[in-house]
């Protein structure tokens, strides 16, 4: 029986939230493995929507075990603030059915100034990030600083953890000329949350581990996409983790192959916030209509998402570089009336064709794509339950797009509700 990753192909907001919820009526746990609370996922369920951020989009349904994993940064207030707001909207959340890594690293007011200090500083340079302190808050992760969830379990530990931490802060926020912090900037709301988040807080391994025995099925859920992986994605304009599956195993406590089944979320059209090379970006009138019809504007931040043509090259690659098994495509609606749809399937770099995305930045973003034209359809697919319902141009897409991909579509979503999906085969079965 597999447990399955689920995982973005593009740069993110590829409706994972809609497949994971979806998914979870078939696992027991749910995991996030990285990233933090610049994800955005929202779920409509029987007409209700549910905006996530931070907390697995499994805990909305009931009897699942949600998990917020190591490889996450973690923001104890946007944790509460979430945990609160889907409480109001009736959900039952409690350390009975959510439990968070002690060993997370956690996201401070600190992390958020100093990013957006960064960016200021950058001008039209900037990355776009969220403002919410990921890249930070990794950063200190990583330079062996960070403040862990565990930490706040002894006040004179966390107190010279937070000085050591300001040292290097205040330097940086002096540099940039922004306002420095005091350790009682960190520490006063760090003693008022703490009792509200340790209760969640668990040794979420060797739950995992135990659970894993027993033969429970755990779903992994990604956020962000391939294209804004560290390693693999359009680097520098990328996010601060490894979104790819390879990381479901370390960013949870769990070995490489406690992973089965790796499920690639994508649109049948591509988009992306912030800055960044974007091969396929349209700035005509079609590039607005798909952004209308897609409502593309972001769940965090609220930015207009840029919006272009589906790249096949580019979410190849993300197959290859992530393992995926299968993909989800979805908001194919969105493309229903154009009397034509392109798709990317190639690239032109100083008159030589390319079949991958190059890493040098300067170079992605002189690629050129090399399209291929295909009519479109004139019918509805909005809400389509199967195969059948589906206008037969429509179908061919959706299996000319397999073949320039080089893996199966095992799901189709057609509207954000969640019952309009079509399986074609189950990743848990596979
Ligand atoms: P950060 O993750 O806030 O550091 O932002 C880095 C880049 O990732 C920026 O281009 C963001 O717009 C992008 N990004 C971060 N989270 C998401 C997401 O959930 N969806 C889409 N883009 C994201």
């Amino acid at each position: 029986m597999a447990n399955v990753a689920v995982v973005g192909a593009q740069w993110g907001d590829e409706g994972k939230g809609k497949i994971v919820d979806w998914l979870s009526s078939r696992a027991d746990v749910v995991v996030r493995f990285q990233g933090g609370h610049n994800a955005g996922h929202t779920l409509v369920i029987n007409g209700v929507t549910y905006k996530l951020s931070l907390l697995p989009s499994g805990v909305v349904r009931q009897n699942k075990l949600s998990i917020v994993g190591n490889g996450v940064v973690f923001d104890p207030w946007a944790f509460i603030r979430e945990v609160n707001s889907i409480k109001e909207q009736g959900v039952d959340v409690s350390p009975a059915n959510l439990l968070v890594a002690e060993n997370v690293p956690l996201i401070l007011p600190v992390h958020g100034a100093v990013d957006r200090a960064r960016e200021e500083a950058r001008g039209a340079g900037k990355i776009g990030t969220t403002g919410r302190g990921i890249g930070p808050a990794y950063e200190d992760k990583v330079a062996r600083r960070a403040i862990r969830l565990c930490d706040l379990t002894d006040e004179a530990v966390l107190k010279e953890k937070v000085e050591a931490l300001l040292a290097h802060h205040n330097l940086i926020l002096r540099g940039l000329g922004a306002a420095e912090m005091t350790p009682a900037d960190l520490l006063d709301p760090l003693r008022e949350i703490t009792p509200q988040v340790l209760p969640y807080a668990s040794v979420v391994w060797k739950k995992l581990d135990e659970l894993r025995r027993a033969g429970k099925r755990i779903l992994f859920e990604g956020a962000q996409g391939s294209m804004l992986d560290i390693d693999h994605g359009t680097y520098p304009y990328v996010t601060s983790s490894n979104t790819v599956a390879g990381n479901a195993a370390a960013g949870s406590g769990m070995g490489p192959r406690a992973v089965g089944y790796v499920l690639g979320i994508c649109k049948a059209y591509t988009t992306r916030v912030g800055s960044g090379p974007f091969p396929t970006e349209l700035f005509d009138e079609v590039g607005d209509m798909i952004g209308q019809r897609g409502r593309e504007f972001g769940t965090v931040t609220g930015r207009k998402r840029r919006c272009g043509w589906f790249d096949a090259v580019m979410v190849r690659q993300a197959i290859k570089t992530g393992g995926i098994d299968g993909i989800a495509l979805t908001k194919l609606d969105v493309l229903d009336g154009f009397d034509e749809i392109k798709v990317c399937v190639g690239y032109r770099l100083d008159g030589q064709e390319l079949d991958y995305l190059p890493a040098n930045a300067a170079a992605q973003a002189r690629v050129e794509p090399i399209y291929e034209t295909f009519e479109g359809w004139k019918d509805s697919t909005q809400g389509a339950r199967s195969w059948a319902e589906l206008p037969a141009q429509a179908v061919k897409y959706v299996r000319h797009v397999e073949e320039l991909i080089q893996a199966p579509v095992a799901l189709l979503s057609t509207s954000p509700e969640r019952d309009d999906t079509i399986l074609m085969n189950d990743p848990f079965q596979d």
